[in-house]
């Protein structure tokens, strides 16, 4: 019997609870902080305690998950403490494309890949010298918007820089990427693609509260002026949107283009969870200026199920439960080898 296991952040209860809602054996690579949380939920069935999570790559811990017999479903704490190279080394079958994930981590990659997905991109500015609008700097891999910034200059992306680096957030520019910066409504897209059954699911859609740029709105700008803090753009958490109808048509459109493009350029394609991220402008126009590749945090809002999988499913779907019910029916037909890498 297969177990489903995660490591304890980001969506762990919800990849786990949805795996026991599905008959499956639980484990969770936990940090010994952490044990006391997890240990309150019932569903998972066993703990392996860590100092740091980078012990997955050793044997000790790969043993017991193979003895288990052990499918992992990555996260963003996974992408954010291990490098690619420590992930592709992972000897226990990840649930999706773990090559992707570079992908998502390296932004050059992810912006070629968005472009192949014909998604509307926003510009990126190769040097701060060429700041020549609102930008935003960004770091690399899923830093989950901390240490991020919005200059409209290259003095004044240079003073905020300089702030980062003296907090130790930042070593320099090479830790930076910039950005056009949109204004409208930030929308982050929840699909999964299954390719055992060959078919596009829309899940849901959630907005992240951001601290402390969401912070800056409450205060009146004379107060903003005077103030020389930088606000960051730390996920918080996050609440449910839905979208106007008209809308909708090309959310399909844009989550299968991603699909073809990930096929194309890193095999075996963009099977699971995953997520674009951007924000509709006054034209109702989406501009595109992340994905995710893998299951994200803004899932579980929905565990209970969301409006859009209300429309699929007869039942409350959660996106941790469709994963396992992929991994069941993918068992059945004798196609796990289609869905892990
Ligand atoms: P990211 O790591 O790219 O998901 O960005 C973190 C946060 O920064 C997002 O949730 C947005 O609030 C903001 N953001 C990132 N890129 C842009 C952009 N090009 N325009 C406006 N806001 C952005």
């Amino acid at each position: 019997m297969v177990t489903i296991a995660t490591l304890g952040s980001h969506c762990a209860l919800q990849v786990l609870k949805g795996a026991k809602d599905e008959g499956f054996k639980t484990l969770l690579l936990c940090e010994k902080k952490r044990e006391r949380l997890y240990r309150r939920f019932k569903f998972i069935d066993k703990l392996i305690l860590v100092d740091t999570f980078l012990e997955l790559v050793e044997k000790k811990c790969e043993t017991v998950l193979q003895e288990n017999n052990s499918i992992l479903i990555p996260h963003g704490t996974m992408i954010a403490q291990m490098n690619s190279e420590q992930i592709e080394s992972i000897k226990t079958p990840i649930f999706g494309n773990k090559y992707i994930l570079r992908w998502e981590s390296d932004r050059m990659l992810k912006e070629q890949l968005m472009k192949e997905a014909k998604l509307d991109v926003p510009k990126s500015i190769a040097s701060p010298k060429e700041i020549d609008r609102l930008v935003i700097a960004k770091r690399h891999g899923a830093a989950g918007g901390k240490g991020y910034f919005i200059a409209s200059n290259e003095q004044d992306y240079n003073k905020k820089r300089d702030l980062l680096i003296k907090k130790g957030i930042i070593n320099g520019d090479n830790d930076l990427y910039i950005q056009e910066y949109h204004s409208g409504v930030l929308a982050y897209l929840q699909y999964f693609y299954s390719p055992v059954k060959n078919e596009l699911e829309f899940f849901g859609i959630d907005k992240r509260h951001e601290s402390d740029i969401e912070g800056l709105s409450r205060i009146p700008a004379e107060n903003q002026l005077n103030s020389n803090k930088v606000p960051s753009f730390n996920v918080i958490a996050n609440s449910p949107l839905v979208l106007r109808e008209s809308l909708l048509d090309n959310v399909y459109a844009m989550g299968e283009n991603f699909i073809e493009a990930s096929a194309n350029l890193v095999p075996p394609g963009m099977n699971g969870p995953f997520c674009i991220e951007g924000v509709y402008d006054e034209n109702a126009q989406f501009k595109a200026f992340e994905f995710s590749a893998r299951i994200v945090a803004g899932t579980n809002i929905f565990m209970n199920g969301s409006p859009y999988t209300t429309l699929i499913y007869d039942e409350p779907m959660s996106m941790g439960r469709r994963i396992a019910r992929e991994i069941k029916h993918a068992t059945v037909e004798n196609k796990i080898k289609n869905i892990v890498t």
